[in-house]
């Protein structure tokens, strides 16, 4: 099946639309159209090939892997899905299902790495795989959501990407209340985890280096916010955090948000800059501090997240755009000036 796409030719060249090639469905594949597909940092980094050394962009790169759609088609042996349903897909297409991780339902870490939306090997066509800036995707239905009737679509699509990634270590590191919880960055990931943060029932201080953003933050559900560029303000909270979740695009002093943590607090990257970030020893060593990182979620946990969101009624803040303005969506990220995820309709697409 030929498909309609936006794909980067080079790291330096604007996306533009560009014909991709889908399989047909295998007997456990399901079909969706897309409606919706959410954009990420993490797109932008790929596109430009900002992170080089770890994953290399092979171009044309289609990317997109906060998708939301309806089913069209589904293969001969598929259980959970029929033509008609909502499904979503996420950062993941595939893996090896056996690894201690995929046994664990930690597909994201495979030790044979999972099979990305975007810029992994494809095992089936032998070249890439192309992301959810297009109008149709063909998943195995073992990589496929279930999305609920009464969701708002264009809301739900950043939770298969921000929102499984700020979720997923608020609960490996057991948030709740009783602690105080530093959200570092208020952007996709960081929006979603002050919303997350609060539903725990911790207290929540959103950390930004944008004064314009302080309203918001306590509307999506900080109790305090400090704008990061105010020495005297993180100098008030220092050493008083137990968990502090950083989302933050680009190079920036980490050693600042180590100094936030109590005694064995842990300090967790979600955000992924392009250049290594520099630790101070002694902000690790006194007292006690973990500095850790973590990526996506399983997809038993994605799955766990869209019900509890769908039972909550969370959703992201979402400014829908057409596809047309992808590449001046990707300028205003780079600026901090999104409220809080674009997300891309894709009937913009169609004729
Ligand atoms: P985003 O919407 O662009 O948000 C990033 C936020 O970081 C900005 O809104 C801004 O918040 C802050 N920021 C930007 N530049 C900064 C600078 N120079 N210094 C300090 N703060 C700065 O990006 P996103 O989509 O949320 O993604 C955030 C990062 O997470 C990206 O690197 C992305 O690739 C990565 N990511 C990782 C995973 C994972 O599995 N770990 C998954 C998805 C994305 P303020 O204006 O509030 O300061
Ligand atoms: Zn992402
Ligand atoms: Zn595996």
């Amino acid at each position: 099946m030929t498909t309609k796409a936006y794909a980067a030719q080079s790291a330096k060249t604007p996306l533009t639309p560009h014909g991709i090639t889908r399989r047909d469905p295998l007997p456990t594949d399901v079909q969706i159209e897309i409606l919706y597909c959410g954009v990420c940092h993490s797109d932008l980094h790929q596109a430009r090939d900002e992170w080089h050394d770890f994953a290399p962009t092979a171009y044309p790169c289609v990317p997109g892997h906060e998708i939301v759609g309806r089913v069209t088609k589904v293969g001969k042996d598929v259980k959970k899905f029929k033509a008609g349903d909502l499904a979503a897909v996420g950062c993941m297409v595939d893996s090896c299902r056996t690894c201690p991780s995929c046994a664990k339902g930690l597909e994201q870490y495979c030790t044979h790495f999972p099979t990305f939306t975007y810029n992994a090997p494809d095992k089936h066509s032998g070249g890439v795989t192309y992301g959810g800036y297009s109008d149709a995707i063909v998943v195995d239905e073992a990589f496929v959501l279930r999305v609920s009737e009464e969701a708002n679509l264009a809301a739900t699509a950043p939770l298969l990407c921000a929102g499984i990634t700020t979720y997923s270590p608020l609960r490996h590191w057991k948030v709740g209340p009783g602690q105080k919880i530093g959200i570092v960055g208020l952007g996709g990931l960081g929006h979603m985890g002050v919303k997350f943060a609060r539903a725990f029932g911790a207290h929540v201080v959103l950390f930004t280096t944008s004064p314009s953003k302080v309203e918001d933050g306590k509307r999506l559900g900080a109790h305090e916010v400090v704008v990061s560029k105010d020495a005297a303000a993180m100098k008030a909270h220092a050493g008083s955090f137990d968990f502090v979740l950083d989302a933050v695009s680009a190079e920036h002093d980490i050693n600042a948000y180590l100094s936030l943590l109590k005694l064995d607090g842990t300090l967790c990257l979600v955000g992924a800059p392009e250049k290594p970030l520099p630790v101070a020893a002694f902000n690790l060593l006194l007292p006690r501090r973990s500095f850790a990182g973590s990526g996506i979620g399983g997809i038993a946990e994605t799955q766990e997240m869209l019900d509890f969101c769908a039972e909550r009624g969370i959703g992201s803040d979402v400014e829908v755009i057409p596809i047309q303005k992808i590449n001046e969506a990707y300028d205003r990220l780079l600026k901090g000036d999104v409220k809080y995820r674009f997300v891309i309709d894709m009937a913009s697409l169609k004729g």
